[in-house]
């Protein structure tokens, strides 16, 4: 089949303007919707609430986990982006899709959102990737359906890349690409590195219970501004401290004292997986190595204070 028009349709899509991060999230439901259909050919029908859904998914984590901005200026950004982070929520950055709050946001969303959005998305580009049907669902037809399942690693990709590249103007923070790639699944664990903690200070790094019964394996820069489990940002938690602090940044003593840690562990020799993985992980830091560290971490919390991560935290 020529799809001569598929891609100038495609192309012009991710070259148009965009004052809003919204034509991507579209673009990127449509291609998740078309991966995921349960039949091989034919038309892809998106139900308004079902996209609603999915943008709402893409949005959570970029602002409720990872406070990614999405323009400029906050009356610049999509409803939806103001409406998740109005939310008053005392803890939790968790998706829960079944909760009441994320259903009234994706009605929200549903029956306000779009109306600017879905008769826009279609401006600057020649060939049309959806239909409109009633009810305001929208429709892939065969042909672009095909055309899109076909290249979906790679439009996806160059989506990602386009929607990343905007974010990345208004946020100075690691990782932009993976943050918005970010769809929930966490591919590895810290909870092995457990064991080489305790054997070098079997305590909790910050409120010094010796031996905890219960432990964790916790970040001092928050996970979810470094986005990123490098080793000499682990310490040991015990339950309360992990539960208390989750992604503050912590009081500037436990910065120094996170110093002194990676510096005795290095020192000795570096013997052992963890400690070669502490030397490792400085080296790749702004300010390398272990003598850069508490440059790199005021660097850092800067970063984080300004991306909206909140500070000085400390165990009750
Ligand atoms: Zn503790």
């Amino acid at each position: 089949m020529d799809y001569a028009e598929e891609v100038r349709a495609w192309a012009s899509l991710l070259r148009s303007s965009k004052t809003s991060t919204l034509k991507f999230a579209v673009a990127r439901a449509i291609l998740d919707e078309v991966r995921d259909a349960a039949t091989a050919e034919g038309e892809v029908h998106i139900s308004r609430d079902r996209l609603s859904f999915r943008l709402v998914s893409y949005y959570w984590y970029q602002v409720r986990l990872f406070r990614l901005k999405q323009a400029a200026a906050e009356i610049q950004e999509p409803n939806v982006v103001r409406k998740l982070r109005d939310l008053n929520l005392t803890s939790d950055s968790k998706w829960h899709p079944s909760r009441s709050y994320i259903q009234d946001v994706v009605d929200f969303v549903s029956e306000d959102g779009f109306r600017e959005v879905i008769p826009r998305f279609h401006s600057g580009i020649e060939r049309t990737i959806f239909e409109v049907r009633a009810g305001g669902a929208i429709a892939i037809a065969g042909r672009p359906r095909a055309f899109a399942a076909a290249l979906e690693p790679l439009l996806m990709r160059s989506v990602m890349a386009g929607w990343a590249e905007q974010v990345e103007q208004y946020n100075l923070t690691p990782r932009v690409l993976a943050k918005v790639s970010f769809n929930g699944q966490r591919r590895t664990s810290v909870s092995k590195w457990a064991k080489p903690l305790r054997e070098f200070d079997d305590a909790c790094f910050y409120c010094r219970t010796a031996t905890p019964e219960r432990v964790q394996v916790d970040h001092v820069v928050p996970w979810s501004f470094l986005f990123d489990d490098a080793a000499w940002n682990l310490v040991l938690a015990c339950d309360g401290c992990n539960n208390s602090k989750r992604d503050w940044v912590p009081a500037s003593r436990f910065l120094t004292a996170l110093c002194e840690r990676n510096r005795s562990l290095t020192d000795q020799g570096a013997a052992g997986a963890f400690a070669k993985r502490v030397h490792f992980s400085m080296t790749q830091l702004p300010h390398g190595g272990a003598e850069g560290l508490k440059q790199s971490l005021d660097m850092l919390c800067e970063q984080a204070y300004l991306q909206g991560f909140s500070g000085d935290w400390s165990p009750s």
